[in-house]
């Protein structure tokens, strides 16, 4: 199941999971043996680096959160720093913490302008002062105990912070959301571990760390993963083909006619269009993984696999493609296919390939049409084949399937050998 995949756990483990970790065995080990003003000098570095990364990368979410931590930090230091012990400034930092944890997740990123952060400035600035206040008033206690106890209702309010986060995470997969989940974890910590002042700037330290790589992990996503498909991109394709040994065989897939998917009902349809080709390209079998190379263009590689071996996954692929239907939503519908009083002379070519869409579409609801890929594939038999002569191979092979009428498989091989499936009605 893809929610519980080995890339979904990775992707929510590192690194938050494995910051987290590290501070809780260095507590439980005893292996925490640096001096307090080293570890509060460490934290403050991190807070400074991660707001620069944050800046940087334009990540104002993540620059917010470390304001709250920051600001959250300084409270409970200023609380427990000197007896009487004020609780009540831990309960209110635990139930406030987690409600603007939920609200940063929830906002849109809108990149380093004023208009985007001032507002949530001020809202901060507004929430210190009244914590300040009310709880200078609140009741005091002589001590905290260790753990320190909070009462139940701050107790629920991170764990259904938690709860929100981690479903956001498991819909999403942005590095935001598991980082929010893990600094939440390692604020909770912090917080019950107040009265021993090492430990919880260590696990200060652990939720500053926890946000400011989240950025360069979020930095590392978008250089290796398409946004639109959440494939990995052409960058980790080159990479994938730098660690290829022979045996091997890459696809090239190209959808079918696609401009004029675009010019017919827009480029938002041709995206969901690309999404739903992608979805199916994700879960190829016989052991391939599928890129985004290009526009439309994808690659799929096969290690270790002839075309042999992998011809009866691609047909089972274009299969799926072919039969599945895409259904346009809310406005999309609206963008019927054009008439032909829309057209001059010199695009009737292109309007006959419109028409060819336009007939996938008939004998179903308006707003259901279907899609067609051409595959291109070729193998690396030897080490002396290099994954470019492959690749090259592997597009004229592409080439001959458009050729040939499209919505089929055609291989590098000799002709005898080329897969010719021509789905019924299509192209
Ligand atoms: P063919 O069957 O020969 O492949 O015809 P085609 O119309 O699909 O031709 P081609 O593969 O050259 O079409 C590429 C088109 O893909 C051009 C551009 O309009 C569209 N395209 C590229 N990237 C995107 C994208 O991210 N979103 C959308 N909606 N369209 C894209
Ligand atoms: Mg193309
Ligand atoms: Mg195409």
């Amino acid at each position: 199941m893809r929610v519980l995949s080995a890339g979904t756990l990775k992707s929510l483990f590192v690194p938050g999971g494995i910051w987290l970790l590290g501070a809780v065995l260095l507590v439980y080990s005893g292996w925490l043996t640096v001096a307090l003003p080293v570890l509060s000098f460490l934290y403050y570095c991190a807070i400074a680096a991660g707001m620069l990364l944050a800046w940087r990368f334009h990540s104002s979410r993540i620059f917010l959160s470390l304001s709250v931590v920051f600001l959250a930090q300084q409270a409970a230091a200023v609380s427990t720093g000197q007896p009487p012990f004020i609780s009540a400034t831990l309960t209110a930092l635990a139930v406030l913490l987690p409600v603007n944890f939920v609200l940063i997740a929830m906002m849109h990123e809108r990149g380093f302008t004023v208009e985007s952060v001032a507002p949530v400035a001020l809202f901060l600035f507004v929430e210190s002062l009244t914590v300040t206040v009310f709880c200078g008033a609140a009741v005091r206690v002589h001590s905290l105990s260790i753990p320190i106890v909070l009462p139940r209702y701050a107790l629920a309010v991170p764990a259904t912070a938690a709860i929100f986060l981690s479903v956001r995470f498991l819909l999403n997969r942005k590095p935001l959301d598991s980082a929010l989940l893990w600094s939440l974890a390692s604020f909770f910590l912090a917080l019950r571990s107040a009265a021993a002042i090492r430990t919880s700037t260590a696990y200060w330290l652990a939720t500053a760390c926890i946000l400011a790589t989240a950025v360069i992990e979020n930095s590392y996503l978008l250089a290796y993963h398409d946004e639109l498909t959440s494939l990995p991109s052409r960058r980790a394709f080159n990479d994938a083909l730098l660690r290829l040994k022979a045996p091997y065989s890459i696809a090239v897939v190209d959808i079918d006619h696609f401009k004029r998917f675009n010019d017919t009902y827009g480029h938002d349809t041709g995206d969901q269009v690309l999404r739903m080709v992608a979805t199916n390209l994700g879960s190829v079998t016989g052991g391939g993984k599928a890129y985004r190379c290009g526009g439309e263009e994808f690659n799929i590689l096969f290690p270790g696999k002839t075309i042999a071996e992998v011809l009866p996954h691609l047909e089972k692929l274009r299969v799926t493609v072919a039969k599945s239907e895409f259904r346009m939503r809310g406005n999309d519908r609206r963008q019927l296919p054009r008439g032909p009083d829309r057209r001059n002379q010199r695009n009737r070519a292109r309007a006959r390939k419109g028409d060819a869409i336009r007939r996938l579409a008939e004998g179903k609801p308006s707003s259901v049409l279907s899609v067609t890929i051409s595959i291109g594939v070729a193998t690396a038999a030897a080490e002396r084949s290099s994954p470019e002569t492959v690749l090259e191979s592997a597009d004229k092979a592409l080439y001959r399937a458009k050729a040939n009428g499209r919505n089929r498989v055609e291989t590098a091989a000799s002709p005898q050998r080329r897969v010719r499936t021509r789905a019924a009605g299509i192209a």
